[in-house]
């Protein structure tokens, strides 16, 4: 099943590209939870709202909303890395921004993680940021990542991407480098229009790859994913694999699930397939793991370790 409510998209960008600014602005100029009923029921009695208050700092996820479609944005690492935390991110998405500098243009650091994502076949949108810098090299910034996708061997799909031309820091958008923008929809538009929804049976066994653990002292360890398959609810049991840890299989019970608005998190009764969640309950998962339907194991295989190019040891 199509999640049509719903996009989930990976920032690709080098640090001071204006990342930060970008994302503040789309949660600004997107709605937020509290006006979009689309995902589960919120549950708040007071332990709840305990737990939320522990975990908000944790967010590295955001999520925001635009014409009734959830967007998760997901933070990926800005660097090579060796324990496979790039395709795991990415494994969560099926699109990227790839944001870039007006002036500076695309830098060494990010191309391992752009390189990732094209061999996982996501679609990319280029963003040129910045657009309001006195000197701004628009039209060749936009050339110099189109070069970048050729010498990373990019599909010709993926050659085709959208280009479009921000200012985080003015809140606006264009497909036209000669013209401002107003506001962000033309890069909103783009993402709804551009990037798939994701895709999977919420009545089939459950099925979700832990791409990320975090840990708070209140509810203990949180596995955050992408649920690939299923449904998953508060207070359900569920089966704990690997594919590359033979002998891992182990029960526990969903104590908390959370899904991402703006920069916080709330608790939700349930999520389905293309749900970006954390959950707490399961004392012993980590990254990596497959969370199950109780006894249905079926673990998902994934990259474990990555090797950064050559060039991109520096
Ligand atoms: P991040 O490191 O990629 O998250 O970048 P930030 O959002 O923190 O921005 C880095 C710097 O660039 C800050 O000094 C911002 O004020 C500046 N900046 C961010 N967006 C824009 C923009 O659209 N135009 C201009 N001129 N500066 C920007």
């Amino acid at each position: 099943m199509l999640r049509e409510d719903l996009r989930n998209i990976a920032i690709i960008a080098h640090v001071d590209h204006g990342k930060t600014t970008l994302v503040d602005e789309m949660l600004k100029q997107g709605g937020s939870f509290r006006e979009n009923q689309v995902v589960a029921e919120r549950v708040m009695d007071s332990g709840d709202l305990e737990r939320e208050r522990g975990i908000t700092i944790l967010a590295k996820n955001t999520a925001t909303y635009y014409n009734g479609v959830k967007i998760n944005i997901v933070d990926t690492p800005g660097h090579a890395d060796f324990g496979g935390e790039v395709e795991r991110v990415l494994k969560m998405v099926n699109g990227v921004l790839l944001l870039v500098d007006s002036f500076e243009g695309p830098m060494p650091q990010t191309r391992f993680v752009l390189q990732k994502a094209l061999e996982l076949n996501h679609r990319v949108i280029i963003v040129v940021n910045k657009m309001d810098r006195p000197d701004a090299r628009l039209n060749e910034v936009g050339d110099e990542v189109l070069e970048l996708l050729l010498e990373l061997d990019a599909t010709d799909e993926q050659l085709d991407s959208p280009i479009i031309y921000c200012s985080g820091r003015e809140g606006t958008a264009t497909m036209d480098p000669n013209r401002k923008g107003t506001d962000l929809k033309p890069l909103f538009d783009t993402i709804l229009d551009y990037i798939p929804a994701p895709e999977g049976d919420p009545d089939g066994p459950l099925q979700m790859l832990v791409s990320s653990i975090d840990y708070n002292d209140y509810v203990g360890r949180i596995a955050v994913g992408r649920i690939e398959r299923g449904t998953i609810k508060t207070g359900q049991e569920v089966s704990l694999c690997d594919y590359h840890v033979e002998d891992l299989c182990t029960n526990g019970r969903v104590t908390a699930i959370y899904q991402y608005d703006g920069l916080k998190r709330v608790a939700v009764e349930e999520a389905k397939a293309g749900d970006i969640v954390a959950f707490s309950g399961l004392e012993n998962v980590n990254i990596g793991n497959t969370v199950c339907a109780p006894y249905e194991f079926e673990p998902i295989p994934f990259v474990k370790i990555s090797e950064p190019t050559v060039e991109m040891t520096f």
